[in-house]
């Protein structure tokens, strides 16, 4: 088969973005990695250091990066407005130095607003960022979340109005989370259902949007609302489902990365090869 699907996971990058994540990625036996190019839980926007950077873009393996939680276009506070929008322009321009294929970006969330007044100002701030983006530079990849809290995204319908809204640039795309998706009511573990969740995708924002699966079993049940990431095999989503969603048309050649628990490297190395063993059986 030609179109093998990249098995990594989000890295830790201490010790340098290429020194210390593609070590960790060695370690665990990644294929492709995720990193944070700033601190995940703040505002600031470091600078990369160069070297660091070549390394990363020399080491021939498809990278992407996540931005900061806290990154929200449909937050009604103009400060975390004006923050989310420098936040994913700078993700966007370390992703190009890094030769990253794409920046991963929370859907968000009203808060206190309305539907219609959040996705206005997604409109307004997020299509400005894209046609930003140079020819060369990653694709802005869009994650619908679990749910709640006035989520403006968690279905994989809902992704049809932030297509609207966001004119089907070239440069978006989806990064689909199965953790979140099965929180959000799609039961992966039903039978089907993987093939009616990814079909309904492709329904819904056309094909080739879908860029990146993020690979993550889910401690909860189906439509729990809740986003808390299980190791492979050992949450309420199980295996099977991994091992169809490697079977999907739609989702041949995509880089799965997981984001399952674990500090030291073993839960993570085992997560890669349990998700080896079901893309290679
Ligand atoms: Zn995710």
């Amino acid at each position: 088969m030609t179109s093998r699907n990249p098995v990594g996971a989000h890295v830790p990058v201490a010790g340098g973005l290429a020194t210390g994540g593609l070590k960790y990625a060695a370690e665990i036996g990644a294929e492709a990695v995720q990193v944070f190019v700033a601190n995940p839980r703040g505002w600031a926007l470091p600078e990369g250091k160069p070297a660091e950077d070549e390394k990363l873009r020399a080491a021939g393996i498809p990278v992407y990066i996540h931005t900061p939680y806290l990154v929200n276009f449909g937050s009604p506070s103009q400060e975390t407005l004006a923050k989310s929008i420098a936040t994913v322009r700078h993700s966007l321009t370390r992703g190009r130095a890094i030769g990253a294929l794409g920046v991963v970006v929370h859907t968000g969330s009203a808060v206190t607003q309305t539907y219609d007044g959040a996705m206005a100002q997604v409109r307004d701030h997020v299509l400005p960022l894209l046609d930003e983006i140079p020819e060369d530079g990653p694709d802005l990849l869009l994650e619908p979340m679990a749910g709640q809290n006035h989520m403006l995204c968690a279905k994989v319908q809902d992704l049809g109005p932030f297509f609207d809204r966001l004119e089907n640039h070239p440069k978006l795309g989806v990064c689909f989370d199965t953790c979140h998706a099965f929180a959000a009511g799609h039961d992966l573990a039903a039978p089907g259902g993987v093939k009616d969740t990814i079909d309904a995708l492709i329904d819904t924002v056309g094909e080739g949007r879908l860029k990146l699966v993020h690979a993550n079993d889910s401690k909860d049940p189906c439509a729990s609302g809740r986003d808390r990431h299980e190791n492979i095999g050992a949450g309420q989503i199980g295996e099977p489902p991994f091992a169809d969603l490697f079977r999907h048309p739609a989702v041949a050649g995509i880089p799965f990365l997981i984001e399952t628990p674990g500090r030291a490297p073993a839960p993570h190395a085992k997560d890669i090869e349990t998700l080896k063993r079901l893309r290679d059986t």
